[in-house]
């Protein structure tokens, strides 16, 4: 017989005996005896309940008041039939009980619930579970549960409680007697527990792009609990999280083990639902060999599968997961052999439930002669009881994954584990809850049967993916991108005009907000002049435009598509250093662009193809769009690239002519664009380039009886301008000006008391200081609800003062300068305000070289203050305190603007209600308000936030044309 086929009969033996040996156990999880294997029966059966079951235990621990609990459960149950649930929950119907009283006792029984998962609060609490493991024969890898780590402070105090961990256990676990099967392998003593760490807790800015400031700071977080572990004889294992932290892990592991060299039980975890994994345990491997030690390597399927499969397909790049399940198994079945060919460097550990995965490893080992110690199992506490068991009286070290924390922490950890034990691909309901076969769960995976989730559905358009800056190369891409622009900067440029480059005498100086001495370059500036000759060649070149084909008007976009992709680093190196941009809000810059590009060349496609209308006999009636004819695009410099090319290319592929004056602060930038469309063979005159002062010759063009139409971008009071000056009509004007207008914001978030904090400090965090909060859509004002206003503000405060500030040109720093001199002293001006108003809670420090600004916080605001009501464009945020969703949505709703808006809750109804009352172009529900996607969150506001429809959206083209009717 072959050695495979020897394996695969040995693989159904182990099998055998090992469910011979869990008899009729079944895992309290599923034990239908008691409530919770009822009400996840219930789950299982059906998705929506599932989903509204986790959600409401999710929210669960936020809650401040037990009453509240009650009123909570109506809200996700109301339209169901909810008895399994409140029978669950240890409510018959609510019946009789008080809402505070029904509360504590659904709370505790979730609590309950959670306690299955979950060893204790503390060390001291789990000791009593980890003993008891012990006693029946199972060793443990205690793992702390913390809150998501946004402050260095955080950072700190969860590298505090490693420490004390390891104290805790290394000195109890002296008291332990020994039992051999846990304490050493076939080489010796191994240590008695086991830490696992969640690297990216050692670092709240825990990120590939700064590779080196990454690594250095988680570095010195875990350096001193590996310098404990070792001096108290523990070994230690690092998790495996994100894909997106993936690599970065894997640097961190090694840099670590080569400074702290003489520690002899490093670990760490690959998951075989990655197609990188089979790579990187070879990395790894090599990298044991070289090193002459040792390292644990735990072998898990990956708890993330949908996020990554989600994540990966919202940005736009290749998903890094096996589609199908049954792959995975496979490949943690191919990884399983290597793990044990390998035992001289590596000390395998296979953490799964499943018994054919484990029957495998088993099989494997006698095939290559392993000894029993050689390998060990690892389960996760709260799972899997009999399996572990019956490997435990096989005679195989067994592990548990012994989760220590808190509830309120611990709850995005016992959601994973609850979606685990029912998901349909699950091992453990498979076998315990649908009473699958042995033959059948020890039968190879089958990759053709097994169906995939998700088909990638070939889309017409699809969003440019950002950079991933965890690719070495791409970072390298960026480097290099920089180092090349600064070499070409300071020059001068010309404007375009009729397609003649156009030299003038008087020039704007771009400068670098960020060292205020670099000039990016010299910019011709337009007068009166230029901007006459451009009016003319436009009306000039406009006849032949209007008849080109909308095909051949979209192909020219298309092209312009490809060549800002060509340029995509160089270009995003440039906003770097003319606005202050970080490395991932200028390449968004760039995917926005490019976005524009080809989605405003799709809808011309679509809206160029004229539409029959009606169906009578005789008659035929089409209904087309021509151009409105020449018009002028004024662009802000925030999103330098962005704005401007979505502006251009929405007029001139409708088949208009269009004048661009760039804002003066991104004169460079605007240039790229005016370049890019010439590569592409643009015909002359189509597109001018004309910059200069928006008061001159911004205000010249928009009265300007040759221009139909005007698309602007930037302030409020600028756009209320152009708005007046374009309604005048003046002698020998031929059309009423048409304005599309996108002005400012002062956007709010509403952080309810059901929110989860976690995700509203970061959501308010990332939408308020990204780009220095100099984006339309920043959030400014926050609105918290009395429960949680105390708890919320202290958290923003030290996240903010975590946030590094610095050149953005160095990808270490999440923020960098504001725009200008001018943008500063707003700044500073509001500033003063709050201090006069007596509300500040962190006042931005300035920094020299440039024009930086730390962030500032006022809490407590009044809702007409200034600070509440004006557009600061500046990172500084304002928290308002609100008694309830009523008052918070009057605040909300409360200043002249209706740009962009956000909600952070966990409660159906106060999310429908924000929906319905919160009055903003873009609403968005527990995630940042900033970073719209075209296509998907087309953008803009209405109020005094904007007039015209929404960029990336499938009316804005509209805006740019007449209809027209034809009958015949
Ligand atoms: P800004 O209004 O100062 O300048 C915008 C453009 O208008 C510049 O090109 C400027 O030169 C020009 N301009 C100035 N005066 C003019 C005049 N009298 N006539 C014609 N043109 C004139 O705005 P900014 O500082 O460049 O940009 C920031 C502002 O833009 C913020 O208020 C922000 O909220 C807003 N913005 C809105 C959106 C949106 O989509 N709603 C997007 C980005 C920025």
């Amino acid at each position: 017989m072959k050695a495979d086929a020897r394996i695969e009969e040995n693989v159904r033996r182990v099998g055998r005996d090992i469910f011979t040996l869990m008899g009729e156990d079944v895992p309290s999880f599923f034990d239908l005896k008691h409530w919770t294997g009822k009400m996840m029966q219930w789950a299982m059966t059906d998705e929506d309940v599932k989903v509204r079951l986790f959600r409401f235990v999710d929210a669960l621990p936020a809650l401040k008041k037990d009453g509240q609990a009650i009123d909570l459960l109506n809200e996700y149950f109301e339209d169901l039939d909810g008895t399994p649930i409140l029978k669950g929950l240890g409510l018959i119907a609510g019946v009789g009980f008080l809402p505070h009283v029904a509360g504590k006792v659904v709370r505790g029984n979730v609590e309950a619930l959670a306690r299955r998962f979950i060893a204790g609060k503390n060390p001291e609490e789990a000791l009593g579970p980890i003993v008891k493991l012990r006693d029946e024969g199972l060793t443990a890898t205690v793992d702390l549960l913390g809150e998501e780590v946004l402050t260095d402070g955080e950072a700190a105090e969860y590298g505090g409680r490693y420490i004390d961990l390891v104290r805790f256990l290394g000195e109890r676990s002296a008291e332990w007697k020994d039992i051999p099967i846990l304490d050493r392998d076939h080489k010796g003593p191994i240590p008695r527990w086991d830490v696992s760490l969640k690297v990216s807790s050692f670092n709240p800015h825990f990120d590939p792009m700064d590779w080196t400031g990454s690594m250095e700071k988680a570095k010195a977080g875990i350096l001193p609990v590996v310098e404990a572990a070792k001096e108290l004889n523990g070994a230690v294992t690092f998790d495996m999280e994100s894909y997106q932290s993936k690599n970065l892990t894997i640097g961190l592991f090694k840099a670590v083990f080569e400074e702290a060299r003489d520690f002899g039980f490093p670990g760490i975890a690959i998951q075989a639902y990655l197609k990188d994994s089979e790579a990187d345990l070879d990395h790894i491997l090599r990298w044991a060999k070289k090193q002459a030690g040792r390292v644990a390597v735990r072998l898990t399927k990956g708890a993330y599968w949908d996020y990554e499969t989600i994540i990966h397909r919202q940005l736009g790049r290749p998903i890094p997961v096996f589609p199908r399940k049954a792959e995975t198994d496979v490949n943690f079945e191919r990884l399983s052999g290597v793990l044990l060919e390998n035992s001289e460097h590596i000390r395998p550990a296979f953490a799964t439930h499943n018994i054919r995965s484990i029957s495998r490893a088993i099989a494997v080992a006698e095939h290559l002669k392993l000894p029993k110690d050689a390998f060990e199992f690892q389960m996760i506490y709260g799972m899997a009881e009999p399996i572990r068991n019956a490997l435990k009286k096989m005679g195989f070290r067994v592990r548990v994954y012994t989760p220590v924390g808190e509830l309120l922490p611990g709850m995005a950890y016992l959601i994973r584990r609850l979606l685990e034990n029912t998901s349909n691909e699950s091992f453990l309901r498979k076998s315990f809850s649908e009473g699958a076969t042995p033959e059948e769960l020890t039968s190879p995976p089958n990759v053709e049967e097994s169906s995939s989730e998700w088909d990638e559905a070939p889309d017409a358009f699809d969003n440019e993916p950002p950079t991933d800056f965890g690719v070495p190369e791409n970072r390298n891409r960026m480097k290099e991108a920089l180092s090349a622009v600064r070499k070409g900067l300071g020059k001068s440029h010309p404007l375009l005009v009729d397609g003649q480059d156009v030299r003038t005498t008087s020039e704007i100086l771009s400068l670098n907000p960020a060292r205020t001495d670099e000039i990016i370059g010299r910019q011709c500036a337009a007068g009166r002049a230029e901007a006459e000759q451009a009016v003319r060649a436009a009306r000039r070149v406009w006849p032949e435009w209007r008849r080109t084909s909308s095909e051949d008007r979209a192909e020219y976009l298309f092209k312009a598509a490809e060549e800002m992709r060509r340029r995509r680093f160089e270009f995003a190196a440039l906003e770097v250093y003319e606005v202050g941009k970080s490395w991932s809000e200028a390449d968004a810059d760039l995917d926005e662009a490019i976005d524009f590009l080809e989605y405003y060349g799709r809808e011309m496609l679509r809206l160029g193809r004229p539409r029959s209308l009606g169906a009578y006999p005789g008659e035929e009636n089409q209904y087309l769009y021509e151009p409105r004819g020449v018009g002028v695009v004024i662009g802000p410099w925030n999103f330098p690239i962005a704005i401007p090319t979505g502006m251009v290319s929405a007029g001139i592929v409708t088949g208009n002519c269009v004048i661009f004056k760039p804002s003066s602060l991104s004169p460079i930038s605007g240039r790229r664009i005016a370049e890019v469309f010439r590569t592409v063979g643009l015909p002359q005159g189509v597109l001018q380039f004309v910059p200069g002062p928006g008061e001159e010759v911004g205000e010249y063009l928009v009265a300007h009886t040759g221009i139909d139409f005007i698309a602007f971008t930037g302030s409020k009071d600028v756009g209320l301008r152009i708005a007046r000056t374009a309604a005048d009509i003046r002698p020998g004007q031929r059309s009423i000006k048409k304005v599309i207008a996108e002005m400012g914001g002062k956007n709010a978030v509403i952080v309810d008391d059901t929110a989860d904090l976690d995700a509203a400090v970061k959501g308010v965090l990332h939408s308020a200081l990204g780009f220095q909060g100099q984006k339309c859509s920043a959030c400014s004002r926050v609105i918290a609800l009395e429960n949680v206003f105390e708890a919320f503000w202290p958290r923003l405060k030290e996240a903010m003062l975590s946030v590094p500030i610095g050149p953005p040109e160095d990808p270490h720093n999440i923020m960098g300068p504001v725009v200008d001199s001018a943008a500063l002293q707003k700044i500073l001006g509001y500033l003063e305000i709050g201090k006069a108003e007596g509300k500040a809670k962190l006042v931005g420090e300035r920094i020299p070289g440039g024009y930086f600004i730390g962030p500032s916080l006022f809490v407590d605001v009044s809702p007409d203050s200034p600070l509440a009501q004006e557009e600061i464009f500046g990172p500084v945020v304002a928290v308002m305190r609100a008694k309830d969703m009523d008052q918070a949505l009057d605040i909300a709703n409360g200043t002249p603007y209706s740009l962009t808006g956000g909600i952070f809750s966990r409660s159906p109804k106060n999310i429908r209600r924000a929906m319905e009352e919160f009055r903003v172009g873009n609403l968005y529900v527990n995630r940042k308000i900033t970073g719209a996607r075209v296509a998907r969150q087309p953008f803009g506001g209405f109020g005094m936030s904007g007039v015209g429809s929404k960029t990336g959206g499938p009316d804005y083209l509209l805006q740019f044309m007449h209809p027209k009717s034809v009958c015949e």
